[in-house]
């Protein structure tokens, strides 16, 4: 039996985007924020840019 999506806990702060190679809803954790990470979809496995949340705190430091 799999839990629908609404039943799982997720992280405080996750970042929830759409793969823009199989347009499916993903989550990405704060270690992954600006990385890049396969898409977790067999299906699918293309390389993703996670992008970065408005609310992580942007240093000016580059
Ligand atoms: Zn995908």
């Amino acid at each position: 039996m799999v839990p629908a999506p609404e039943d799982i806990k997720l992280p405080s702060h996750s970042l929830k985007f759409i793969c823009p190679h199989c347009r499916r809803k993903l989550s990405a954790t704060p270690e992954q924020f600006g990385t890049e990470m396969p898409c977790p979809f067999v299906n699918c496995g293309k390389p993703i840019q996670v992008p970065e949340p408005d609310w992580k705190s942007v240093g000016g430091g580059g």
